[in-house]
C-alpha cells in the first residue's frame, strides 16, 4: 500500500493530489433510486448520471485531468493539417515508445476498426491472451476469428498468480502448428487485460511470446489501453525489473512489439486513441483508413486540446507515484472485501474491484443474468453504478441460445483520481449490507434484448418483486439513510 506507514500500524492508500476543481453529486434515497434502476430498465448504462453517486462503471474518458493537462489545452494548435499540437504528441510518443510513426484515432475501437481491416482476411486467426468486446467484433466484421490462450490460472476467479493476464506459450506454438502461420493474422496482447479483471503479464511472458514469433514471422500487436496498470504491476512483482524505472520496462515492452494501439480513454488521463509503430511499411498500410475514417493524419478525430492533454498525461503516466493510485485504492477495496467474506476476484488487479457475482448470487441461474442482477441491487442500495461482465455482455450463437460466460463479474471501476478514500470506504460497507442479504436478490429477464451489443442497451425486468423486497430490508437496517 502507500509507501507512508501510518503510526498506528494501519495500511492505506494516501492520494499523491489535492482536489482543485469539484463536481457536486447527488444520493437520492432509496425508494427514488429503486424507480430509476427499474425506469433505466435494470441496466446500469441506461441510468442518468445525476441520479448516480459514484459512477464506478468504466474508467474510459472519466480519469481526473492534472493542472498541467489542464494548462496545456490552452496551448492547443489549432490548424487541419501540420499541426504543432499533433508534432508535440508523436514526439511524446516516440521518447517513450521508441516508435517513429503514430496514427491518431478518435477512440481505441477506431484504432481497431483500421488494424482488423488491414491485416484481418477471411479466415484468420488472432491468438490473444483474452478479448475485448470490440476487438472481438472488430475481428468478426473482417471474417477472423479469435483465439484466446490466456493461462489457465487467468480464468480462475480467486488465485495467487500475480500475471494472470499471461499467454499461455505451449498453446501459442500449438495454434500455429495446427493451422500454420499463414492463417495467422498477427499475436495480440492486451495489457492490464480488461474483461478477466484488469490482470497484468509480465514482462518475460512478452519476451517468450516475441520467439515464437520471431521463429514464425508473427507480428504481435498490443492492446496497450490498459498499460499504466500493468507497468505497475511489473514493477511491482515481477523480480527480474523491480530495479527499472516504469519508463524502462515501458520502452522494454514496446521494443518487443510490432504495432501499438491504445484508447486515450484510459491510457494518459485523455480522450482520443491511436496505433504507433516503428515500422513504415506498417504505418503506410494503415495511414489511407485513418484519413477515411478519422479524420487528416495529424489529428484523426480528435480536438487538438485533447492531444495537448494527452502529451502531458503520457508524461505523467511514466510517474510512479501517480500511476500506482489506481491499483492501490482497488487493492484497499479488494482487501477489505475479501476480509469480509464478498467474494473478489483475487489478486487485485487495475482498472478496478471485480465481485465474483457467480459465488456472490449463486441461487440465481446464468440464464438470469446474475452479474447484471448484482449491479441493479448494489445501484439500489447505493447509489453506486458499476458493469454487468458476464452473460448479458455476450451475444446469443446463431440459432437464439444463450452464450453463458465462463465469469459473471461485477465490474467497479475506479476511475484515476477521482474517488476519495471515504467515498471508496461507503461503497465498501453497501456491499458488505447486501451481501449480508444476497439471498433475496433476485434474476434479470430482457423485455427489450437487441441483438448486436444488448449490454448497452437492453432492458430488462425482475423475476420477481425482490427489488421492492430488498429496499424493505434496506429501510429496516437504515431507517433514515440515504
Ligand atoms: C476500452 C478498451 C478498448 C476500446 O477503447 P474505446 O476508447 O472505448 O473505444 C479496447 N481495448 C481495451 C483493453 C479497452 O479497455
Amino acid at each position: 500500500m502507500s509507501k507512508v506507514k501510518f503510526f498506528n500500524g494501519e495500511s492505506i492508500p494516501l492520494e499523491m493530489h489535492k482536489v482543485m476543481i469539484v463536481q457536486k453529486l447527488e444520493l437520492p434515497p432509496i425508494e427514488k433510486r429503486l424507480e430509476y434502476m427499474q425506469k433505466a430498465g435494470n441496466n446500469t448504462f441506461l441510468l442518468n448520471n445525476r441520479d448516480v453517486y459514484m459512477d464506478m462503471l468504466t474508467d474510459s474518458g472519466v480519469n481526473a485531468m492534472s493542472d498541467q493537462q489542464q494548462s496545456a489545452m490552452l496551448l492547443a494548435d489549432d490548424s487541419y493539417a501540420g499541426s504543432e499540437t499533433f508534432t508535440r504528441l508523436t514526439n511524446k510518443l516516440t521518447e517513450l515508445f521508441g516508435t517513429e510513426y503514430f496514427l491518431p484515432a478518435h477512440q481505441g475501437r477506431a484504432c481497431e476498426n483500421i488494424i482488423m481491416q488491414t491485416f484481418v482476411k477471411e479466415g484468420s486467426i488472432i491468438p490473444m491472451n483474452y478479448h475485448f468486446t470490440t476487438t472481438k467484433a472488430h475481428i468478426g466484421l473482417n471474417g477472423g476469428r479469435v483465439e484466446e490462450i490466456i493461462i489457465e490460472e487467468g480464468t480462475n476467479v480467486t488465485s495467487k498468480h500475480p500475471f494472470k493476464g499471461n499467454m499461455d506459450t505451449d498453446k501459442l506454438q500449438g495454434l500455429i502448428d495446427e493451422h500454420g502461420k499463414e492463417k495467422i493474422a498477427f499475436v495480440r496482447m492486451e495489457a492490464g487485460t480488461n474483461l478477466i479483471g484488469g490482470q497484468p503479464f509480465s514482462l518475460q511472458n512478452l519476451k517468450d511470446i516475441r520467439k515464437i514469433c520471431d521463429e514464425n514471422g508473427l507480428m504481435i500487436v498490443l492492446d496497450a489501453s490498459l498499460l499504466t496498470d500493468n507497468l505497475y504491476f511489473i514493477k511491482e512483482r515481477e523480480e527480474a525489473c523491480k530495479d527499472m524505472t516504469i519508463r524502462e520496462i515501458t520502452k522494454e515492452m514496446m521494443d518487443l512489439c510490432d504495432i501499438i494501439y491504445f484508447s486515450a480513454r484510459k491510457l494518459g488521463f485523455g480522450r482520443g486513441g491511436g496505433i504507433s509503430t516503428s515500422s513504415k511499411e506498417l504505418y503506410l498500410e494503415m495511414r489511407e483508413l485513418v484519413t477515411l475514417y478519422e479524420g487528416f493524419l495529424t489529428y484523426g478525430g480528435m480536438s487538438v486540446r485533447e492531444m495537448e492533454a494527452l502529451t502531458v498525461g503520457l508524461e505523467e503516466s511514466m510517474d510512479e507515484s501517480i500511476i500506482c493510485q489506481g491499483p492501490q485504492f482497488i487493492e484497499y477495496m479488494v482487501n477489505e472485501l475479501e476480509k469480509a467474506g464478498v467474494p473478489v476476484v483475487t489478486p487485485a488487479g487495475g482498472l478496478g474491484c471485480h465481485i465474483d457475482a457467480m459465488e456472490f448470487v449463486s441461487h440465481i441461474p446464468q440464464h438470469e443474468y446474475p452479474a447484471g442482477a448484482l449491479a441493479a441491487a448494489l445501484y439500489i442500495v447505493s447509489g453506486v453504478r458499476g458493469m454487468e461482465r458476464g452473460t448479458m455482455s455476450e451475444q446469443r450463437d446463431e440459432d437464439g441460445n444463450e452464450v453463458l460466460s465462463n465469469m459473471e463479474l461485477l465490474r467497479l471501476a475506479m476511475p484515476r483520481r477521482v474517488f476519495t478514500l471515504s467515498q471508496v470506504k461507503y461503497a465498501i460497507d453497501r456491499i458488505i449490507w447486501l451481501h449480508g442479504h444476497r439471498e433475496l436478490i433476485g434474476g434479470l429477464r430482457f423485455t427489450d434484448e437487441p441483438k448486436s451489443l444488448r449490454f448497452f442497451f437492453g432492458e430488462l425486468e425482475a423475476v420477481s418483486d425482490w427489488q421492492e423486497k430488498l429496499v424493505e430490508a434496506f429501510r429496516k437496517d437504515f431507517p433514515d439513510s440515504l
